[in-house]
């Protein structure tokens, strides 16, 4: 298997892991796009939203409403952006479903129409 997040998930590759259960873990970005930016990945290895099998998406939901009880541990108080990128226009890098979640500062929301 040579998805990086598999391999941060078995060992294999050193990652700090801030949370984990029996669903996903969570780690901070390598290269962060916002003062916090962690990434909540399935322990599960999928591609997309749309290989989800039943379980997974209890899992998924699961996960996402663990979110706000690490809201302290994690520095989210203000709020936070939820961001799954899905194939080449998403530009979509890492294929093992994650979910980026950024805070620590205004976010803006640009009008990628205009870029
Ligand atoms: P994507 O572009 O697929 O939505 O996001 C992949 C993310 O994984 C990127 O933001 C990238 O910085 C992050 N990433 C890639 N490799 C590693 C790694 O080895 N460790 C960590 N912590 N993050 C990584
Ligand atoms: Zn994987």
């Amino acid at each position: 298997m040579s998805c990086i997040f598999c391999k941060i998930n078995n060992g294999e590759v050193p990652s700090e892991i801030l949370y984990r259960d029996e669903d996903m873990f969570i780690i901070k970005d390598i290269d962060p796009k916002a003062n916090k930016h962690y990434l909540m990945i399935p322990t599960k290895h999928y591609k997309l939203i749309s290989d989800m099998t039943d379980e997974d998406a209890d899992a998924f939901a699961r996960s996402i409403r663990k979110i706000p009880t690490l809201s302290k541990e994690l520095g989210l108080e203000n709020g936070y952006r939820l961001i799954i990128n899905q194939g080449d226009d998403a530009g979509q890098t890492v294929f093992h479903l994650h979910v980026h979640i950024l805070a620590g500062q205004p976010l803006d929301f640009p009008d990628l129409k205009k870029q």
